[in-house]
C-alpha cells in the first residue's frame, strides 16, 4: 500500500499553505486522524485535523493569512485550538498533547507533547496516522501502531491496552461500535473484550454525547449491525434498555412469538434502503417498542400485542426526552408513525370502505407515504412469496389513498365552514356550540356523507345549527333554501 501521500496533497493547496506556515514558525506539521484514514479508505471528506509540535492557535493564524480574505478564523483560546473555514472545508489546528487521566475524572490532565505522546492518546490504530506536512520528510506516513495494517484486515483496534484506552474516555467505546458501523470493520476481540469490562464506565459520559454516536450508527446503510454490538457488548442495555426488552422469545404450551428484537433491526435495515431521513429510522426502531409491556397469552388467539401501537407512540416522549432528541414536530412526526403503524395493514383487505381509508390519510396527512414506507420495512417474512403479496397489498392501499385525496382532499384538511362563518351566520358568541358544529363537519367528511366543499358543508352547518337550537339570520336563511 501507499506509503507517501505528497501527490495527494496538490489536490487543495491548503497542505502546502500548512507546510509553509509550519515552516516559517519553525514547528513541525502533520495531517492526523480522520483525514488520514479516508484519504486511505478513500472516502471523500471535508474536515482535515492538522497537528504542530508547537501552539495550535499561531498555526491557524499563519495559514488564514496565506489562504486570504475567503477563510474564517476561530479561535478556541480555552481549548488552546482554532478551526478555519474555507471554501467548504472545514480545518481544524491544535497543538500535539499528552494527556493523562484520573481515575474518577472525565477530564485528563493535558501538558503539550510530542506527535507520539499526541498518536498514543487517539482512539483507534486507524485513527491515530498522520503524514508529514514538513519540507525534508513531506508526505511520509508516520503510522505507530500499524494503522496501515488493520485498515487492510479491516480491525477496529485501540493503540493502547484497550482498558486504558476505554477507562480514560468511555465514548470510545461507542466510537469503536460506530466506526465499526460507519466503515464496515470487525472489532478486534480484546477491543471488543475491552468494551465488555468497562461498560459501566458509560456512565459518566454526556447523554449528548451518546446520543450523536447513536445517530451516527443510525444513519449508517446497516444499523443492525451496530445494534447486535451494543447488545452484545452490554452497552445497550445501559443506553436503551427498552430496546434490549424486546429481545427474546417466550413459550407457552410450545407456542413462541418472534424475536422483537431481531425483528426490529430487520425492519431498521430494510428502511435505511428507502430513506436517509432520521426520523423515519427512529420510527422504525421504536414502533413495536412497547410489544413486551402488552405481550398477552391466550389459549385460543396466542401471543397478542395489543395496544402496542399506542403505547409506544405514548412513551416516544419520554424516550425523546431521555436521548436529548428534540420535542418538537419531529418528536411529533415519530409518534405518529409508531401510533399508526398498523392501519396501512388493516386497509389491505378489499371491504374495507373509503371511509376508513380516508380517515387514515386524515390522520397522518403529509406523512402518509412516509408511514406507507414504514409500513413496507414492517415485513420481514422469509418467505419470498409471502413478501411479494404484502408489497403487492399495499401497492393496492397506495392506489385507493391516491383516489381517495384526489377526491376529497383530507391530506391537509381545511376546515370548509370557519368558526367566524357560524358565528355570523347564527349570530352568536364564541363558544363551545362552534367547535361541536365544526368536529360534526368535520366528521361528515371523514365519513363520506357529504363531500369536502363549501356547498354541501355550509348546508350541513346550518342543519346541525338548528339542532342545537341556533335559527340562522335572515339573509342566510334564504341562501340556504336557494341551495
Ligand atoms: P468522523 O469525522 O467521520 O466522525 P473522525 O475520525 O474524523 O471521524 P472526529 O470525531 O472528527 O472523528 O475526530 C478526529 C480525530 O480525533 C479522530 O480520528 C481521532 O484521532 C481523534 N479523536 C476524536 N475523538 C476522540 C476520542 N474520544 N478519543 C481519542 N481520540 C479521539
Ligand atoms: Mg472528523
Amino acid at each position: 500500500m501507499q506509503k507517501n501521500f505528497s501527490a495527494h496533497f496538490k489536490s487543495n493547496p491548503v497542505f502546502d499553505h500548512v507546510s509553509a506556515a509550519g515552516k516559517e514558525l519553525k514547528v513541525p506539521v502533520y495531517v492526523v486522524g480522520g483525514y488520514v484514514r479516508d484519504l486511505i479508505l478513500k472516502r471523500p471528506s471535508k474536515d482535515i485535523d492538522f497537528v504542530c509540535v508547537g501552539s495550535g492557535i499561531a498555526l491557524a493564524k499563519e495559514v488564514a493569512k496565506h489562504l486570504g480574505n475567503d477563510a474564517k478564523l476561530t479561535v478556541f483560546k480555552n481549548f488552546g485550538t482554532a478551526a478555519i473555514h474555507h471554501k467548504g472545508f472545514e480545518y481544524e489546528f491544535v497543538g500535539a498533547r499528552k494527556e493523562s487521566y484520573r481515575e474518577n475524572s472525565r477530564n485528563p490532565v493535558v501538558e503539550d507533547g510530542t506527535l507520539e505522546d499526541d498518536q498514543n492518546r487517539r482512539d483507534f490504530t486507524i485513527n491515530a496516522m498522520a503524514i508529514s506536512l514538513d519540507e525534508e520528510s513531506y508526505g511520509e506516513l508516520l503510522d505507530p501502531f500499524n494503522g496501515m495494517e488493520d485498515l487492510r484486515n479491516m480491525l477496529i483496534r485501540t493503540p493502547l491496552e484497550p482498558g486504558v484506552t476505554f477507562s480514560d474516555d468511555p465514548l470510545r467505546m461507542l466510537r469503536a461500535i460506530r466506526f465499526a458501523t460507519q466503515l464496515k470493520f470487525d472489532i478486534e476481540p480484546d477491543t471488543f473484550q475491552g468494551i465488555i469490562d468497562h461498560v459501566d464506565r458509560i456512565k459518566i459520559i454526556s447523554q449528548e454525547r451518546i446520543t450523536d454516536e447513536l445517530n451516527k450508527i443510525i444513519m449508517t446503510d446497516k444499523p443492525s449491525y451496530g445494534f447486535q454490538l451494543l447488545f452484545h457488548s452490554g452497552l445497550l442495555k445501559l443506553i436503551f434498555p427498552e430496546m434490549t426488552d424486546l429481545q427474546g422469545v417466550e413459550k407457552i404450551h410450545g407456542k413462541g412469538h418472534k424475536d422483537n428484537f431481531y425483528h426490529t433491526l430487520q425492519v431498521l435495515d430494510n428502511i435505511c434502503e428507502m430513506t436517509n431521513n432520521l426520523w423515519l429510522r427512529w420510527a422504525a426502531i421504536l414502533h413495536d417498542i412497547a410489544k413486551p409491556a402488552t405481550q398477552r397469552f391466550h389459549e385460543k388467539a396466542g401471543w397478542t400485542f395489543h395496544g402496542h401501537e399506542d403505547l409506544g407512540a405514548k412513551w416516544v416522549p419520554n424516550i425523546f426526552k431521555k436521548f436529548k432528541l428534540p420535542l418538537d414536530e419531529r418528536m411529533k412526526y415519530v409518534q405518529k408513525l409508531v401510533r399508526l403503524h398498523l392501519r396501512p395493514i388493516a386497509l389491505v383487505n378489499d371491504r374495507v370502505t373509503d371511509s376508513a381509508v380516508r380517515r387514515m390519510v386524515f390522520e397522518a396527512g403529509e406523512d402518509v407515504g412516509d408511514l406507507m414506507t414504514l409500513c413496507k420495512a414492517d415485513v420481514t417474512s422469509k418467505n419470498p412469496e409471502r413478501v411479494k403479496k404484502y408489497r403487492s397489498n399495499f401497492k393496492k392501499v397506495e392506489k385507493r389513498i391516491r383516489e381517495v385525496e384526489e377526491r376529497d382532499h383530507v391530506m391537509n384538511f381545511n376546515p370548509p365552514v370557519s368558526g367566524e362563518q357560524i358565528i355570523e351566520v347564527f349570530d352568536i358568541k364564541p363558544s363551545k356550540v362552534i367547535g361541536d358544529i365544526k368536529t360534526e363537519i368535520k366528521e361528515a367528511i371523514l365519513d363520506g356523507r357529504i363531500k369536502n366543499d363549501e356547498k354541501e358543508a355550509f348546508e350541513l352547518m346550518i342543519k346541525l345549527g338548528q339542532k342545537h337550537g341556533l335559527t340562522p339570520v335572515e339573509k342566510y336563511l334564504s341562501t340556504s333554501s336557494d341551495k
